[in-house]
């Protein structure tokens, strides 16, 4: 059954008002809904130090319990009932059918289902609700995806993007044919695979080139339970509107016009344990309303450009690092490079670039010149020197971003 978005609101405010203790305390009236826009935001911050304050069930009717990614502090604990897991899944079933999976298709999951992941266990029960053939390689070993290709014929993965390279890295060394492989859609989830343009980035292109298979690009919460995937008109993720109302909101907390960059700032509808009301997931993206090419009315995120905290100021403009790490991926003779950023004045932040290869300092500055509008300082260095600032100890992903404010 559709509803409206004054019922879905409704619905929410008044379960969200009566039942989590954190939403009690902050709203008094239970019955009558305030309109969306007027209500405080909550950010990760909120979240973390009041975590369960949120539940609006007793502990007995919570069937799953999951974490956050932890990228920004200490992983947060989420939990679902019954009813929440299954709106998981149709949210999946929906996200899947927009890259167009049917009951057709046989799909390899190379995302981990165990560690707490939300994840996993979303495009298990999305590819459940769909009735594809499900194999559950996991994200563990490039070879055992490579031969479950093999043995299974699927048409479809879901996986990282960089996990993706990776089989593909194998499947060169071994000799295995993967471009004329039975996979025809790579869903790539956790990483961008498109700039801000919609054009493919370079692991986009490395992904379509070395599977043969076409990308779309997804775009989850754990904390919304949600996720939105592309089509394939590649234009953004379809927003499911009977479960998320997304508003893009500037550093003023004000709604940005259609199409610009601004945190993307999501209300969940339909959800029993931990609904969440104006939730600012601290990452940066367009919204655009536009019907889309493939029929939907739904909006549309655009490709996430970077993470609010990780917004750059330099003479006079902003930019996120991601703009920088694009141009360096696409220029030739970089090898690999990391930015730095350390703190110059409140009103400029010193950028230096570190990059390794034959490509020279004038050619990139031209290119950053043109691209990113911006002409920060770079110098070469050693892999061994880039190697250690991408990869510190203790560090769980690789990263070309270095923040030293
Ligand atoms: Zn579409």
């Amino acid at each position: 059954m559709t509803h409206t978005f004054d019922q879905l609101w409704a619905e929410t405010y008044r379960h969200a008002a009566r039942y989590s203790p954190y939403y009690r305390e902050l709203f008094h009236d239970f019955e009558n809904e305030p309109r969306l826009q007027t209500l405080p935001t909550v950010d990760k911050r909120v979240l973390s130090e009041r975590n369960l304050d949120f539940l609006c069930v007793p502990r007995a009717r919570v069937v799953e319990m999951v974490t956050t990614s932890g990228t920004t502090g200490r992983p947060l604990l989420w939990m679902l009932t019954d009813a929440d897991v299954q709106r998981l899944a149709v949210n999946e079933q929906l996200s899947f059918a927009c890259a167009g999976l049917t009951a057709q298709d046989a799909v390899l999951v190379a995302v981990a289902l165990d560690r707490c992941f939300i994840a996993g266990l979303a495009y298990w029960l999305g590819l459940r609700e769909l009735g594809c053939g499900i194999a559950r390689v996991g994200a563990a070993s490039p070879g055992l995806v490579l031969e479950m290709i093999e043995r299974v014929q699927p048409t479809a993965i879901v996986a990282v993007p960089s996990f993706l390279r990776v089989i593909a890295d194998k499947a060169r060394e071994t000799g295995f044919d993967l471009p004329n492989s039975s996979v025809q859609k790579a869903v790539c989830i956790g990483e961008p695979i498109r700039d801000r343009a919609f054009a493919l980035n370079a692991s986009g292109r490395a992904i379509e080139a070395s599977w043969g298979a076409r990308a779309y690009s997804t775009y989850g919460v754990t904390e919304l339970a949600n996720s939105l995937c592309e089509c394939d008109a590649g234009a953004g993720g379809h927003l499911h509107a009977q479960q998320l109302h997304v508003e893009i909101l500037d550093d003023d907390g004000q709604p940005v016009a259609e199409g610009e960059i601004g945190e993307v700032v999501a209300t969940t509808f339909g959800v029993e344990a931990m609904p969440l009301i104006r939730y600012r997931t601290g990452d940066c993206a367009a919204l655009y309303n536009t019907p889309c090419q493939c029929g939907r009315t739904t909006p549309r995120l655009g490709p996430i450009v970077g993470r609010k905290n990780q917004k750059l100021k330099f003479k006079g403009t902003s930019l996120f690092p991601s703009t920088l790490a694009s141009v360096l991926e696409e220029s030739p003779g970089v090898e690999s490079f990391v930015i730095l950023a350390r703190r110059e004045s409140e009103l400029s932040d010193a950028i230096e670039v570190l990059v390794h290869g034959r490509a020279t300092v004038a050619a990139l500055r031209e290119a950053m010149q043109a691209r990113a509008k911006i002409a920060p300082q770079i110098r070469h260095a050693s892999r061994e020197e880039i190697e250690a600032l991408q990869l510190p100890p203790q560090a769980r992903k690789r990263r070309t971003f270095v923040d030293l404010r």
